[in-house]
């Protein structure tokens, strides 16, 4: 998924500033984002006022969309800096291609995920056969400091691990939950975990103190920590947990996104995290000259242009809101 927005504007992000200490009920409205000509997600990160979780900097929830008689998702070629990308299906598949040759269809429940390390660029596309619902979320998590510039790499894991509790079946997407771990490569300690709740069930789930957590609903009704949460919006739910009250009133699908602080700042801009300004200036150069980060083989189009910077130098800050 790339963010499309041609009024692209830079968000500075991470730092001790955003996070709160205490266990905390904010509920996240989504903005609607056209994506291409057929797609409208959600987003959910970057929010007004909440930036990240953990490392988690970007959510965006689509679907479920009858594209049946539609193209479905079309992202053409884009690039990445700085971060990893987390693809997640409820229904239908997506076609990722990137720029290390990589070509694999990701299906309901399995994993797709992206290290763009230092420069990588990809395509999303829904096949040209597919099913009639089109429905996940594409996230965004990003890479400290440390590893930011390793190599890029793309990982497909059908196998996640899964834990289960009377009415509660949590499939772990990437870090660990209750001792389960992902197959996917983590660089920070993290989160991310696909709940699936039986109508009428109530459970604890859980937490480490040192978090911070939010939950997305995906879809169906629940109750996170007693607030009702409806499909398409995110509830912030602060560090300082051992564990999360769940109550779902029909059948319902959440999303739990966790991790430690952020500490670094970061500057986001376009499909780019760095460190500063003219980190973000150089890649968004490289991207438009067709350097440094490849070219995707075999997608029928193409690729997308990098907006335009604002004339405002971009600074990492710490309290932003
Ligand atoms: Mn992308």
């Amino acid at each position: 998924m790339s963010n499309l927005d041609r009024q692209a504007t830079p968000s500075v992000c991470g730092g001790r500033g955003f996070v709160v200490a205490e266990p905390v009920r904010e509920l996240l409205a989504p903005r609607r984002v056209q994506l291409g000509a057929s797609t409208e997600v959600r987003r959910l990160l970057p929010n007004l006022g909440r930036r990240m979780v953990g490392a988690w900097a970007f959510v965006d929830h689509y679907g479920p969309d009858d594209i049946a008689d539609e193209p479905g998702m079309q992202v053409p070629p884009h690039p990445h800096m700085g971060l990893q990308t987390v693809s997640w299906l409820h229904d239908g598949e997506v076609l990722h291609r990137d720029s290390l040759g990589s070509l694999q269809t990701v299906r309901p429940r399995e994993l797709g995920l992206m290290t763009s390390g230092r420069a990588i660029s990809h395509s999303e596309e829904s096949p040209k056969e597919h099913a009639r619902l089109l429905h996940g979320a594409q996230l965004w998590v990003a890479l400290p400091d440390a590893h930011r510039h390793v190599e890029p790499h793309f990982q497909h894991h059908t196998d996640l691990p899964v834990v289960t509790a009377p009415g509660l079946s949590a499939t772990v997407i990437l870090g660990e939950l209750d001792g389960a771990a992902s197959p996917g490569t983590a660089y920070t300690p993290i989160v991310g975990a696909d709940l699936s709740l039986t109508g009428g069930a109530e459970a604890r789930l859980p937490l480490g103190p040192d978090f911070e957590y939010a939950v997305l609903s995906m879809s169906g009704e629940a109750e996170v920590d007693g607030v009702p949460v409806l499909p398409g919006s995110m509830l912030y739910l602060g560090c300082g947990r051992t564990e999360l009250p769940l109550r779902a009133v029909s059948d319902a699908s959440l999303m739990l996104l966790g991790g430690e602080p952020f500490e670094e700042e970061l500057v986001m801009f376009w499909n780019f995290i760095g460190r500063s300004g003219d980190e973000i200036a150089q890649a968004r150069k490289d991207w438009e000259e067709g350097s440094r980060f490849g070219e995707v083989q075999g997608y029928d189009g193409a690729r997308l242009p990098a907006p335009e910077l604002p004339m405002t130098p971009l600074k990492p800050r710490g309290r932003v809101r």
